[in-house]
């Protein structure tokens, strides 16, 4: 029998181990955190509210009889029920004058012809040969980088930023600068140190194949640099982006006071050890599912595992420990049984890289390590990583700024979102400072949304999230292809948006529970922004409460952000900045990634021709807009 006391921790659970979470860290965190200053309790957006509530929002009556009773949440919100008009396209462009508008159609236009979308880096090569570097970028900024990209560094991109504030619409500040491919060479540098555990193990299939794939970032840097993940070239590089990024955080802070900055993980830490860690997060949580096996189908949360069945399997797989203890010491004498998230916290409290996580082979019937050891120089690497996210993230708690975390490729984001959550354990107490994002293209999205709001619900901090779409659809589709591994992405169209709506749907329940969570609905999806407003108005979700926010990248669907601005919801869009010559290999594959919504900007080109008309016609085609 194992006994709790006399029985050293079981070697499996050297797991006890596995990436111990730099203890250092976290107590200059919760230095951090009690320091932490309270955001003003008022907003850029209150101030905006009141005047900008006339334009195009209109109150309703109050709601429907017959609605559940666990939507009235707030009921002396439904007399002041609004929606918005998205149909308005004097309101949507009063920022604008008639040349942006002229503009818009033009890069429209040019962006819904698949030939130029397709060959947009070679004709673009072209035009810079043809009329010199300083010619083509005027021209640049005279077309797509004026208007999608707000400018060049953090100062010339204050007007636009003030601009859209004094119409209703706040800004999320993104530097957008990739690698130059000349760095190509040194990142082939890069040598795959970390490996995976024999075959055979946990999660064999699917993870290993993925993330196989994911390691040859060395060979396979186009598409890597394709959906603007940035290449690693050295520790000096990771600090330079933090600077970048800190710079930022300050200029969102500067600019306005409820303001939001963007980061990618992949530009803080070497990527080979974000797909050691997700490999590892993976099969972990494989493992809990192996175990309890005899729940297929249920969804991962009600998944529960004996604390004595977990000892007898153990065994039976040749481990020696008290497992069983292992958690009753966590969870107190009584408990029974474990659920996904206590599984999981077995990585949050035990960390040390470098030791091994055993984990059982199914084939040959024993234990085995999870991965291979990483070198002393990988673990202060991943240390290092952490530490970055760590300033930024107090940086952006003392700028009054909130951090949103973008997710990237699959075989990336798992790390990336359970850093993200480590963060938001530590400066998520009082409020939400950081954000994680959420991509419902993927299978898995319901299940990680559900699985992290439960997780901050246990651990008392505020669950923040961006919810998107995604935005690798088809760098995943291809890969999953070519390493005939299962593709991670909804199968069709509908399925992400009805993942979507699902996803939306439990955080906006969480929120009108409890107050606590915030989420940013980030899409371009009239439906889904009008699933949103719905939504808010059965719970009694006021716009005023800054709890739901909207967001649209810069120069696209206008019509969706400044009516929703205007009529006093917090939105926001995304504003990437950078020089041109480095910005435009970003936009360009934008292009691409966009192709779909390009094609369907029917709507936006029509609303903005109407405008224009009306302009032509009323006589104030010489509008300025005044603010
Ligand atoms: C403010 C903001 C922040 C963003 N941040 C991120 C981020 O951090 N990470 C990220 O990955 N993306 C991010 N995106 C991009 C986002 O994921 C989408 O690519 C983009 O917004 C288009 O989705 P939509 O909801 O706006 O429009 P829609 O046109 O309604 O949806 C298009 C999206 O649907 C999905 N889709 C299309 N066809 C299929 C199909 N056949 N099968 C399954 N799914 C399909 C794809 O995700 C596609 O991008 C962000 C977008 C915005 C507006």
């Amino acid at each position: 029998m194992f006994c709790l006391k006399t029985v050293p921790a079981p070697k499996w659970v050297n797991a006890e181990i596995l990436l111990k979470r730099l203890s250092y860290n976290r107590r200059l965190r919760s230095t951090v955190t009690s320091s932490s200053t309270t955001r003003p309790e008022k907003t850029d957006h209150d101030r905006n509210r009141s005047g900008a509530q006339r334009a195009s929002a209109r109150l309703q009556s109050p709601g429907k009889s017959g609605r559940a009773g666990r939507d009235r949440t707030n009921s002396s919100s439904a007399a002041n029920e609004i929606s918005v008009d998205f149909e308005q396209s004097q309101e949507a462009y009063r920022s604008k004058d008639s040349l942006e508008l002229l503009r818009s159609l033009v890069v429209f236009k040019l962006c819904s012809y698949d030939f130029l979308v397709d060959k947009n880096e070679e004709i673009m090569n072209l035009g810079k040969k043809i009329l010199g570097q300083k010619v083509f970028d005027q021209l640049m900024k005279m077309t797509f980088y004026g208007q999608f990209v707000a400018g060049e560094d953090h100062i010339s991109i204050k007007p636009l930023i003030q601009k859209n504030q004094a119409f209703g619409v706040g800004s999320v500040l993104d530097y957008s600068v990739e690698e130059d491919i000349s760095q190509k060479e040194e990142t082939q540098k890069e040598s795959s140190s970390v490996s995976t555990g024999g075959k055979g193990s946990i999660g064999e299939g699917y993870i290993e194949k993925n993330y196989e794939a994911g390691k040859q970032l060395g060979g396979s840097q186009r598409e890597v640099i394709g959906t603007c993940t940035y290449i690693y070239a050295d520790e000096a590089k990771c600090d330079q982006h933090m600077e970048t990024f800190m710079k930022c955080i300050k200029a969102s802070g500067g600019s306005s006071i409820d303001g939001f900055s963007a980061i990618k993980m992949t530009a803080l830490g070497r990527p080979q050890l974000l797909l050691w860690f997700s490999e590892v997060l993976v099969k972990w949580q494989r493992f809990f599912t192996f175990l309890s096996s005899q729940q297929d189908g249920m969804e991962a949360l009600d998944q529960r595992l004996e604390l004595t069945q977990l000892q007898e399997l153990m065994i039976k797989l040749g481990a020696k420990g008290d497992f069983h203890g292992w958690f009753t010491r966590k969870k107190g004498e009584s408990a029974g049984c474990i659920d996904i998230l206590d599984w999981n916290s077995l990585i949050d409290d035990r960390v040390n890289t470098s030791d091994l996580l055993l984990v059982p082979n199914v084939k040959l019937d024993k234990l085995e390590p999870l991965l291979k050891n990483l070198t002393i120089e990988d673990e202060n690497q991943l240390k290092r990583t952490l530490e970055r996210l760590d300033v930024l993230a107090k940086c952006a708690l003392e700028n009054g700024v909130r951090l949103m975390v973008d997710a990237e490729q699959t075989y990336f984001q798992p790390a990336i979102s359970k850093l993200t959550l480590d963060t938001q354990k530590i400066y998520n107490r009082e409020k939400p400072v950081v954000f994680n994002t959420y991509q419902c293209y993927l299978k898995e999205a319901y299940k990680n949304v559900t699985m992290d709001v439960e997780l901050s619900r246990r651990e008392g901090w505020c669950f923040a999230a961006k919810l998107v779409r995604g935005a690798y659809m088809y760098q995943e589709q291809e890969r999953a292809k070519e390493f005939q591994y299962e593709d991670p992405i909804n199968p069709n169209y509908e399925s992400t948006s009805t993942m979507y709506h699902r996803c939306l749907h439990y955080v906006l329940d969480e929120i009108a529970l409890n107050r606590k969570a915030n989420v940013m609905v980030a899409s371009h999806n009239e439906d889904t922004i009008k699933y949103t407003l719905k939504r808010m108005n059965e719970l009694g979700l006021l716009p005023a409460e800054n709890k739901v926010f909207f967001g649209q990248l810069l120069g696209m669907c206008d019509q969706i952000s400044f009516p929703l601005g205007q009529a006093g919801f917090p939105v926001y869009k995304y504003v990437p900045y950078g020089p041109v010559s480095e910005v435009m290999p970003y936009l360009s594959r934008r292009a691409q990634e966009n192709r779909g919504f390009m094609k369907g900007a029917q709507k936006e080109r029509e609303l903005l021709w109407k405008e224009l008309k009306r302009r032509l016609v009323s006589g104030e085609l010489l509008y300025r807009p005044v603010y």
